[in-house]
């Protein structure tokens, strides 16, 4: 930086975390300086226009969706909202059928005409019950049974985490619920939009304020001597900021592939398309279906995951949690520094629970 900067609060990331936080602290007349490496605002969930002029999500595919009516209405200042609900198929037994797993899907894999109260009792006879229910395994097989798991869960698991299902905590497998009715949408969530003009117009409309100073391209580590603030926020991954102490916190990374295909208006029926066994990658995405753009051709990114590369997840299981809580530890005897967010916090947090967690940080450190 040219300057050595002077401010309040410094905060290191411009994604759902340091943008939140650095409102709610410019708004309460703090000066802010948020910093970011990267050559965009937005962190994970970023948009642009690809050069054909679709918008599309670089970092994959971001659906907003809560139950709390308060977060949705702090986002409701920097943006509108398109009604949105996901639907996925996954490619199972040569069939694109439903998931989570309901209904449709039980009767189209196994031909059947079960009504939800049949749907119900075949999952009760073929479910693997487990007590207690420890792992993402547990979870999946005392819901569903060992069929189904093989069919939806574990191929796919194992390419998303590089683990067995059996090793990562029970709150992974959880997020897909299992119905024995039709509703075939991804989540059940009261309020499920996407911002009508995109996030990176949130975000930009989130960062516009008079006190809040935003420099890109710029890393905590490389140009902290540079900037003298009172307080730091910070929303990188926790080990990093200890200089891997106690050793690497493991985040999973992704490989985006993204294509545009040029005449062709529409790739697939639904917005995402889950691939749990044949293929190397997770799941293809067509960005059109969430945004509801026009446009003669489409624009799709198939998901590779990977060790190496961006942190995108944290590795929810026993072991990790521990090493996480040493550092953890660490950090609160940080008196001067605020961590907040999926990679600082190490949970797998959702954009609207990230908000949640960086409005009450932000309380806490104004002491409201
Ligand atoms: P991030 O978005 O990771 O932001 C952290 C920022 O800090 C980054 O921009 C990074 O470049 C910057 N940074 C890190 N270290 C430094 C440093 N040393 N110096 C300067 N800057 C630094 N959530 C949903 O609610 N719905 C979805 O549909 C959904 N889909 C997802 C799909 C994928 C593929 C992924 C990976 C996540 C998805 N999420 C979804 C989760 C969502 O992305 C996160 O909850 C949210 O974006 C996390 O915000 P954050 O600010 O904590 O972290
Ligand atoms: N999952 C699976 N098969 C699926 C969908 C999900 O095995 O078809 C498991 C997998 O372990 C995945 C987890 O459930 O990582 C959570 O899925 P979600 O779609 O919430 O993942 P995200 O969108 O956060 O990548």
């Amino acid at each position: 930086m040219e300057h050595p900067m002077k401010t309040d609060y410094l905060v290191v990331g411009a994604g759902f975390a340091g943008a939140v936080c650095a409102r709610t602290l410019a708004e309460a007349g703090r000066r802010v300086l948020v910093i970011e490496r990267r050559s965009h605002v937005g962190g994970n969930a970023f948009d642009r226009h690809d050069g054909q002029g679709v918008l599309i999500h670089p970092y994959g595919p971001h659906i907003f969706h809560t139950n709390a009516k308060r977060i949705l209405e702090w986002l409701s200042r920097f943006t509108d909202w398109r009604f949105y609900e996901h639907r996925v198929l996954a490619s199972v037994d040569g069939q694109l059928v439903p998931i989570p797993i309901n209904r449709t899907t039980l009767n189209r894999l196994y031909a059947k005409d079960l009504d939800e109260a049949g749907a119900k009792a075949w999952l009760q006879r073929v479910r693997a019950p487990r007590d207690p229910v420890r792992t993402s395994e547990d979870v999946v097989l005392d819901s569903v049974g060992h069929d189904l798991c093989e069919k939806f869960f574990r191929g796919y698991t194992r390419k998303q985490w590089g683990v067995d299902l059996s090793e990562l905590s029970a709150g992974v497998a959880a997020r897909i619920p299992t119905r024995t009715d039709d509703d075939d949408r991804y989540f059940t969530d009261t309020y499920q939009f996407m911002p009508s003009h995109g996030y990176g117009a949130m975000f930009e409309r989130m960062l516009d304020h008079p006190n809040i100073t935003v420099r890109l391209h710029t890393d905590y580590f490389s140009d902290r001597q540079d900037i003298d603030a009172s307080h730091t926020i910070y929303t990188g991954p926790i080990d990093a900021f200890f200089d891997y102490r106690f050793g690497r916190l493991p985040y999973r990374s992704l490989r985006f592939e993204h294509k545009h295909l040029p005449a062709l208006s529409q790739f697939q029926a639904v917005g995402t398309v889950n691939y749990p066994n044949e293929q190397a990658y997770t799941r293809i995405t067509e960005f059109k279906h969430l945004t509801g753009q026009e446009h003669e051709g489409t624009s799709i990114v198939f998901e590779y995951p990977q060790a190496d590369g961006d942190p995108f997840y944290p590795i929810p299981r026993p072991e990790n949690e521990r090493l996480y809580a040493r550092y953890r530890e660490l950090a609160e005897n940080c008196s001067d520094t605020t961590f907040v967010g999926r990679l600082a916090q190490y949970r797998y947090y959702n954009m609207d629970q990230v908000v949640a967690a960086s409005l009450a940080a932000c309380k806490s450190i104004l002491g409201s």
